[in-house]
């Protein structure tokens, strides 16, 4: 008797804590249920609605594309682990198209946006083998544009001219050298300043997003003043910025 008591107890003190967390988070992230609670709740309000209904409901994106269940299951699980680093990513995306493996091939890039202004606009193309860093490139080119950075005239004008060779794909330094420099990530990077933003975006989701940032020169790569903007801008979270700069100062 006493011992169910007890168990009683313990359980609704437990549902207590896990109550309690949710709406401390809730209040904290001013979402009006957590992610795991809200996909839960989801899930038995509207059971029977298909994948693509699906990525409407909870990211209000329209999907296109490879219509393999697999690959808009995948899709889905990119956009739910976006959402869960960093949600302004997700801001003003509309539309997503993932291109099969046939529409593919031969194709130069792996991610297209169109940003504010394009006929398509607010809208990504991925090439199949787009990775969780490719998605969150291209959708920061998008955010870019809506971002404090685009019309800030000091994070402009912090970028000098470019001093690349060539056209196209740039992969050295007018020296010869390669890998970052100033305040651009690549040599490529130069191309303009929307292509750099989204080059930084990328960095933060590698698998080990840190590779990049043991190699880099602080006396030629100022990237610290970029990465304050991109934070101020939402483009990364304060989370990722800090992580950053204090494995950097180390
Ligand atoms: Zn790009």
């Amino acid at each position: 008797m006493y011992s169910i008591k007890k168990e009683a107890v313990l359980s609704s003190l437990i549902l207590g804590v896990i109550l309690t967390a949710d709406v401390a988070q809730v209040k904290l992230t001013n979402s009006r249920r957590t992610p795991v609670v809200e996909q839960a709740y989801n899930y038995v309000s509207h059971p029977f609605l298909n994948l693509e209904q699906q990525l409407e409901r909870d990211f209000s994106i329209i999907y296109e594309g490879d219509q393999k269940e697999e690959v808009i299951k995948a899709l889905y699980q990119n956009l739910s682990e976006m959402k869960s680093i960093n949600p302004a990513l997700l801001k003003h995306i509309k539309k997503i198209k993932v291109l099969t493996p046939e529409e593919s091939v031969g194709l130069e890039y792996i991610g297209l946006a169109h940003p504010k202004g394009d006929p398509v606009f607010d809208s990504v193309i991925l090439r199949c083998d787009y990775s969780l860093s490719k998605l969150a490139h291209e959708l920061a080119h998008i955010e870019y544009n809506y971002s404090l950075a685009s019309s800030d005239l000091f994070f402009q004008s912090f970028f000098n001219p470019p001093i690349t060779k060539g056209k196209g794909w740039r992969t050295t330094w007018e020296d010869g050298t390669r890998g970052p420099k100033k305040g651009y990530i690549s040599p490529n990077a130069t191309r303009n300043i929307d292509e750099n933003v989204a080059q930084y975006v990328e960095l933060f989701y590698y698998k080990d997003d840190c590779e990049f940032w043991k190699g880099i020169n602080k006396e030629e790569f100022d990237y610290e003043t970029p990465l304050r903007y991109l934070w101020a801008s939402d483009l990364i979270t304060e989370k990722q910025f800090k992580e950053i700069i204090d494995f950097v100062r180390k």
